[in-house]
């Protein structure tokens, strides 16, 4: 891979998703906030009442799906952690388009 033979939309995609990948941690999947019961057996939730909100990151689909709980003290992070891996995964898709496109050139 010659920089000097890229197009400059091909180094502005790259430059991006190295910024993005550089700018910190990255997740897969989407985030849900999930409504469950507690463990404290007096608590309203089992009484009918509000039942609590939780947040999951829940990644794959179908039989191969996963959930994981995230802790209060991380949910800002799982946001801006998700968010930047969706914005790389853009990027990539743009990249992929560009090499399709020169593939086909033959
Ligand atoms: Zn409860």
């Amino acid at each position: 891979m010659n920089r000097a033979q890229m197009s400059s939309q091909e180094r502005e995609l790259r430059s991006k998703l190295n910024r993005i990948i550089a700018s910190g941690e990255m997740v897969r999947g989407d985030l849900a906030i999930i409504y469950k019961k507690c463990t404290t057996a007096d608590c309203g939730c089992h009484k009918g009442e509000q039942k609590h909100p939780s947040l999951y990151l829940r990644v794959g689909s179908g039989k191969g799906r996963k959930q994981y709980y995230i802790p209060k003290s991380r949910q800002e992070e799982a946001y801006q952690w998700l968010a930047r891996y969706r914005e790389a995964k853009e990027i990539l898709k743009e990249l992929s388009d560009i090499y399709i496109a020169k593939l086909r050139e033959g």
